[in-house]
C-alpha cells in the first residue's frame, strides 16, 4: 500500500518542471498523478523544488494549520515555486479539466508533518 509520504509525493511533487507550465499542465498532471480517478480532486498544488527542500520545511518554523484541530503545520522560511490546480465546473471523472493558478510562482509553503523522522503528509493549499 501506499504510504503517506509516498502520497504527498504523488500529489504535489513535481521537482523537474522549471519553466512556466503551459494550460494543459494540470489537465495532465492530475490524471497523470491518479488525481482524477472516480472522483476528480477539485484543489492541488504542486511545488517545484526538489523533495529534499519540501522535507526540510519539517524542520522550520510551527505555524496554524488551516484545519484549527491539527496541530503538526511548519512553514518554509523561503518562498517555493509552486504551481496550482482549480477544477472547472463541468468535469467529469476520468475527463477533469483544471485552471492553471499561479504558475511558477514564489509563495510560502505550509505543510503538515508526520512520523519518525518526520516528513511531509499534507500541503495547505495556499491562498
Ligand atoms: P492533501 O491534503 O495534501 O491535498 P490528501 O487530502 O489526500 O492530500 O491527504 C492528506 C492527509 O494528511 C490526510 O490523510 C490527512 O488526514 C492528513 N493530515 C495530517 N495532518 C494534516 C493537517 N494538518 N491538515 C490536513 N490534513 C492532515
Amino acid at each position: 500500500a501506499e504510504s503517506q509520504e509516498e502520497k504527498f509525493r504523488r500529489q504535489h511533487v513535481d521537482s523537474g518542471n522549471k519553466g512556466n507550465p503551459g494550460k494543459k499542465y494540470c489537465d495532465q498532471m492530475m490524471a497523470k498523478r491518479g488525481m482524477t480517478k472516480g472522483k476528480c480532486k477539485p484543489v492541488n498544488t504542486f511545488v517545484h523544488e526538489s523533495y529534499q527542500k519540501i522535507q526540510d520545511i519539517c524542520h522550520e518554523a510551527s505555524t496554524p494549520c488551516a484545519n484549527p484541530n491539527m496541530h503538526n503545520c511548519h512553514k518554509s522560511a523561503h518562498p517555493l515555486r509552486i504551481t496550482q490546480c482549480r477544477l472547472k465546473g463541468g468535469s467529469k471523472p476520468g475527463k477533469c479539466r483544471y485552471l492553471v493558478k499561479n504558475a511558477n510562482k514564489h509563495v510560502t509553503v505550509t505543510v503538515a508533518c508526520g512520523g519518525k523522522p518526520l516528513k511531509p503528509i499534507h500541503l495547505d493549499p495556499p491562498k
